[in-house]
């Protein structure tokens, strides 16, 4: 009798192929022979945004753009960051802007977004780049996803012809995660909130990607034995959660020693007994969302003036 064996997937190294990408992104820039400019753009005081800004900036730098951080107080107005972002369209030092979001209460991102010029529109938000990506003529693909898509490549596994389950439908990560798999030629299925026997449709899946942001929502039970599991969560939780990681001697380590730990939506001690390749959390799709963001910086810099 041939006895079942438990195999533990390989892990994707999110940390790894973010140096890669940005080892490239060094190389395009010299090969450029100018620094392109990335403005990332914070209003207001939100901690999470603080960190994102301050990293996105800093990371230009370390490859050679042309790293700027502005800041402007919680207090203003829409008017006045419409008119910032009119300004950083039009100055020719500057081939990508990034606003980050969310935005105090009296700006309507939307109309931010909307007002960024398409050439320069590096986090891929603007309805015309969006248009472009669900057409397949892609200008910019937002960072996370696209990101998603280099750390599958890594595993050098086919994705045309494969069965893609998205969880989740986000205009930042579900919806154009799901146009960037059908480019590549998967079969894909989108779910949400409201889809029924979400288990059974996740364990269809060749290629998993949880996009939720719900702690270990994805159990070893919706996974496909042998599927590629790609986890874009990032949830910070506290004690409350304890009984639920229990049985991830790693987690329970880190809660106790910290108060808080990080959980991506795949319980990632159990799903590495069924997956072929699974992404950690944290070093997983994490770091490649900024990598993305400074590819497409050097490709707006290249169309722009190259
Ligand atoms: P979001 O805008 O809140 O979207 C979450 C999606 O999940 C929605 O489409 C929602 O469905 C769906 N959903 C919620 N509960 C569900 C359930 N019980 N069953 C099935 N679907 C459910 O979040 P997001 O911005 O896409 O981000 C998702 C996660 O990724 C978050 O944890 C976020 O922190 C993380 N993230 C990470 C990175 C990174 O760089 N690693 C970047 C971006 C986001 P409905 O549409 O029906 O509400």
């Amino acid at each position: 009798m041939v006895q079942a064996r438990a195999v533990t997937a390989r892990l994707i190294d999110g940390k790894q192929i973010a140096q890669e990408t940005e080892a490239e992104v060094a190389a395009a820039i010299a090969r450029l022979g100018f620094a392109p400019g990335l403005v990332a753009v914070r209003v207001g005081n939100d901690p999470a945004s603080e960190i994102y800004v301050r990293n996105k900036a800093k990371k230009a730098r370390e490859l050679g753009l042309q790293g700027t951080e502005l800041i402007f107080p919680e207090s203003m107005s829409e008017a006045e960051l419409l008119a910032e972002v009119d300004r950083l369209n039009r100055d020719p030092d500057v081939d990508g802007i990034l606003v980050q979001l969310p935005l105090p209460k009296q700006i309507n991102p939307q109309r931010v977004i909307e007002a960024i010029s398409p050439a320069k529109d590096v986090d891929g938000f603007h309805p015309i780049t969006v248009g472009l990506l669900h057409l397949g003529r892609p200008s910019f693909a937002p960072c996370t996803p696209a990101g998603v898509i280099r750390l599958i490549d890594a595993t050098h596994e086919e994705i045309a012809g494969k069965h893609a389950v998205v969880i989740g439908r986000s205009d930042i990560v579900g919806k154009p995660m799901a146009s960037l798999l059908l480019q590549r030629h998967a079969t894909v299925t989108i779910c949400h909130s409201r889809t029924r026997e979400l288990a059974a449709i996740a364990r269809q899946a060749d290629i998993l990607v949880a996009a939720i942001g719900r702690p270990i929502l994805v159990t070893a039970q919706m996974v496909k034995p042998g599927a590629i599991v790609i986890d874009v969560g990032m949830n910070r939780v506290g004690p409350d959660l304890a009984p639920q990681i229990a049985h991830d001697a790693e987690k329970t380590r880190l809660l106790e020693k910290n108060g808080t730990v990080l959980l991506g939506d795949v319980d990632f001690a159990r799903v590495r007994e069924v997956a072929s390749w699974i992404t950690p959390v944290p070093g997983g799709v994490g770091p490649m969302t900024i990598a993305m963001l400074m590819k497409n910086t050097v490709v707006a810099a290249e169309r722009r003036r190259g």
